[in-house]
């Protein structure tokens, strides 16, 4: 199957070309079809499919040939960061279409939101708190709208924005098409597509196995030893850019400082800071200023850097969803990446969980010249202590339609390089 058996409008189909792709990702090649048909899809699909262009691609060509400056199409996602990259998506797809698009999200202005809306758009890509706040305030007329998008359903559940969502659903006209995107189906997920979708088609990829191209391997440790460990992996890998995932903001705000000090270009996410700060982090792993990023599952939600090569666990993730979803960063859309992630004793059995949801044993790993003798210090730091087990559900944010903001450390002086050896070398299974 080819991009030109959807017969795009011409505008679009440049829009495809500019992006450089060639063939549909399986997702696309199933959703596609269905949602140019005027359908409503149910999508199961995670970050890193190609999930984005199925959706934004199709509403690209059904408002190309109607009228501008109305909203026709609405896609709520759960993090600022996701809202971007689908706002950026729409701009890189549409650029030929002169369609226009906004994001709304809080956690800035909203002035140059009703600004924006005022001077008419015909997409917006958006946050739930911060809509409802413009849905609240009549700055936005959702009467012409044809598409609504949920994307990353079952993340916007986990972060408390069902309700929202519900308000929102309530707020848009009865006719209209909608496009259901999530990684998982919870129960609640499952009750939320049969409240909102009629008659859909269900499309699906690989529901929880992840990227093939992604290896994985397990380090089993002390849980005092993790830090040295990690350093002794970056020195033995030949890693481009290293997403790193903590537990806890705390434990990401104290690795990247270690990490900093042994000479790496690190900088972490996490919560309770501004957005600039937020973005600067972001930007900064995007173009390689920073090698290595550290960050809580939250703070990392829907970043989408093509070029990860490593995601290392630092904790193991509490589900094995998170797991999935994790690693996802790493080997996007047929790239090659690997997967680290370093288990104490204690996590046994979120070990075979996740064996179970990928169908195989994860091969474990010794490294061959690392001191796994050296005793836990008498006086353990807070740092050094298990980590508290998460609650299962989050509360909603404080901040309308956000993920926490997060803090973006400074780069360290003198970079440095990662040694060139090869990923294998010197360790021992
Ligand atoms: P998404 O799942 O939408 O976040 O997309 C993951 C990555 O795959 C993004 O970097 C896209 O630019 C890229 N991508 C999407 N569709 C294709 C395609 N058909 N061919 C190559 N890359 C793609």
């Amino acid at each position: 199957m080819t991009f030109q058996d959807f017969k795009f409008h011409p505008d679009v189909a440049a829009g495809i070309s500019a992006a450089g792709y060639e063939t549909p990702t399986p997702i696309q090649a199933q959703a596609i079809p269905a949602v140019m048909a005027g359908r409503d899809v149910m999508g199961l699909a995670q970050t890193g499919t190609g999930k984005t262009a199925a959706f934004a691609l199709p509403i690209l060509n059904r408002l190309q040939p109607g009228p501008r400056g109305k909203v026709r199409a609405l896609v709520v996602a759960p993090t600022r960061e996701l809202a971007e990259q689908i706002n950026e998506a729409f701009a890189a797809y549409g650029k030929q279409t002169r369609l226009t698009s906004a994001t709304i999200y809080g956690g800035v202005g909203i002035n140059p939101q009703i600004a924006a809306l005022r001077r008419g758009v015909d997409i917006v890509v958006a946050c739930p708190g911060r809509l409802l706040d413009h849905i609240g305030q009549g700055n936005i007329d959702l009467s012409k709208l044809e598409v609504l998008v949920l994307d990353e359903a079952d993340q916007m559940f986990d972060m408390g924005f069902l309700p929202d969502i519900r308000r929102i659903i309530k707020a848009v006209p009865k006719t209209r098409q909608t496009l259901l995107f999530s990684a998982t189906m919870p129960e609640a997920i499952r009750g939320l597509a049969s409240e909102t979708l009629t008659n859909p088609v269900t499309v699906q990829v690989d529901r929880v196995a992840p990227a093939v191209t992604v290896s994985h391997a397990l380090y089993p440790v002390d849980q005092h030893l993790k830090t040295g460990l990690l350093l002794k992996l970056l020195q033995h890998t030949d890693t481009e850019s290293v997403l790193v995932f903590t537990r806890t903001k705390h434990r990401a705000r104290r690795l990247d400082e270690q990490l900093q000090k042994a000479g790496y270009r690190a900088a972490s996410l996490q919560g309770n800071l501004s957005q600039n700060r937020r973005q600067a982090a972001l930007d900064g792993f995007r173009d390689g200023s920073f090698q290595i990023l550290v960050a809580t599952d939250i703070a990392a939600r829907g970043i989408d850097v093509s070029q990860i090569s490593h995601v290392i666990n630092y904790d193991i993730p509490d589900t094995a969803e998170a797991y999935i979803h994790r690693i996802g960063r790493t080997g996007r859309a047929a790239r090659t990446g690997d997967a680290f992630t370093l288990v104490t004793g204690e996590d046994t059995a979120m070990v075979r969980a996740i064996e179970k949801v990928l169908g195989k044993p994860l091969e474990r790993r010794r490294l061959a010249d690392f001191d796994y003798s050296v005793p836990a210090p008498r006086k353990d730091t807070e740092f050094a202590r298990p980590p508290r087990q998460p609650a299962v559900r989050r509360p909603r944010p404080a901040t309308s339609g956000n993920a926490p903001a997060a803090e973006a450390a400074k780069p360290s002086g003198t970079p440095r390089r990662f040694k060139r050896n090869g990923a294998r070398t010197g360790q021992a299974r």
